[in-house]
């Protein structure tokens, strides 16, 4: 078992695309560390540059205690899997299976046995005679997971390996990988732009954006106390709101903030709005997430008015979209643009927050 270590690595391409800017990162031995944001932010670069595919334009990249800049990939020993998971048509699930080990010149006995524990894990036991066309699309893909692990790596890279499939196969598979990367209990690094994905098999989450660490946390952690404006609009479904508010005024239990046409109030009893008091008569940016927000019976104290603008009907959600008169912030940070996040202004000038899921109410008006 291996710990990975990244210090300051970073990859600027020959045509100046500064890719991966300065990535600091520990992936602890049997780590589930998943790599997410969006198009462009550097993930498969980075991935690359671990597998020894790619050299590093500065930085360091250390297995366990040692530097393995200038390793070759197969010293490195990743296994790397890739969305386009191929495997040998002509070979059933078992030759596929045993190849890698028999390129490595293990005995028939440990290959056969070491092949049937594996198979078994991966859940296609009973598939070993088949070949990869009468495979259905996620055996094929635990194959080809089986094959990239058998022997065992160091680190276990994947990049993307759900995105060819259909939804209900992916989340079947997202359980399934899961629990299979942690019997296994290799160090992987799993690159996704899928949040779902990151969230549900993730030991831990570096959120990247524009090849630079914006947050690295457990997925409640990244969840629930976002680093930064963009970690905010970028995780959840839907979308945190996040919204201009001042810091307005203080009653006995209750903070008020004015989001221009009315009133927030918040309770004093959350420790993160007593932090506000610091703000008063400061503009600062409220996250406001839908699963916060429940309907009130009118004019109930506390409670926001809105007007529905639209609904989505998702069968197992609705999802209401209102229109309370406040000025919505950090779109160009969720549009993925290049602008400043909030947290690198000068301190105590522009600071956002986010609330609690309890009592927000809002009043449907019309
Ligand atoms: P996606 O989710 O779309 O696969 P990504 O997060 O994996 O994106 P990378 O493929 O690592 O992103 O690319 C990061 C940046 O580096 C992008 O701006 C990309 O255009 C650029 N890039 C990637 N490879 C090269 C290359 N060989 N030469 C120049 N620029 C490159």
């Amino acid at each position: 078992m291996t710990a990975l270590t990244l210090e300051s690595l970073t990859k600027i391409f020959p045509n100046g695309t500064v890719a991966v800017d300065g990535v600091d990162l520990a992936v602890a031995d049997g780590e589930v560390m998943v790599l997410l944001g969006p198009s462009g932010c550097g993930k498969s670069t980075l991935l690359r540059m671990i597998a020894g595919l790619e050299d590093p334009t500065e930085g360091l990249i250390r297995f366990d205690d040692e530097i393995a800049n200038d390793w070759s990939p197969r010293q490195r020993r990743v296994a790397m899997a890739f969305q386009d998971f191929a495997l040998y048509p002509h070979m059933s699930v078992r030759g596929n299976l045993s190849f890698p080990l028999k390129l490595a010149k293990h005995t028939p006995d440990a290959v056969s046995e070491r092949v049937a524990d594996l198979a078994t894990a991966l859940g296609v036991g009973d598939t070993l005679e088949r070949r990869p066309g009468q495979l259905s699309g996620g055996q094929k893909q635990r194959v080809a997971m089986g094959r990239a692990i058998i022997r065992e790596p160091k680190v276990f890279l994947l990049d993307e390996p759900l995105s060819n499939l259909d939804s209900a196969l992916r989340a079947g598979l997202r359980a399934e990988i899961s629990t299979l990367l942690r019997g296994v209990g290799v160090t992987t690094v799993y690159v996704t732009h899928d949040q779902t994905e990151a969230l549900t098999m993730a030991d831990r989450v570096t959120i990247l954006r524009d090849g630079r660490v914006q947050q690295i946390g457990a997925p409640n952690e990244v969840y629930r106390t976002p680093a930064t404006l963009f970690v905010a609009g970028f995780l959840g479904t839907p979308r945190m709101n996040l919204l201009w508010a001042t810091v307005y005024a203080y009653l006995d239990d209750r903070v008020l903030l004015d989001l221009g046409r009315q009133h927030l109030s918040l309770p004093w009893s959350d420790p993160r709005v007593r932090d506000l008091a610091r703000y008063h008569g400061e503009e600062i940016v409220v996250g406001l997430r839908a699963e916060a927000v429940s309907p009130a019976a009118p004019d109930t104290p506390g409670s926001l008015r809105g007007t529905i603008r639209y609904v989505e009907h998702l069968g197992h959600e609705t999802i209401a979209y209102l229109d309370i008169g406040a000025r919505a912030a950090g779109a160009e940070e969720q549009a993925g643009a290049g602008h400043q996040a909030p947290s690198e202004e000068p301190a105590g000038k522009r600071r956002w927050w986010r609330r609690r899921p309890e009592p927000a109410r809002t009043e449907q008006a019309d």
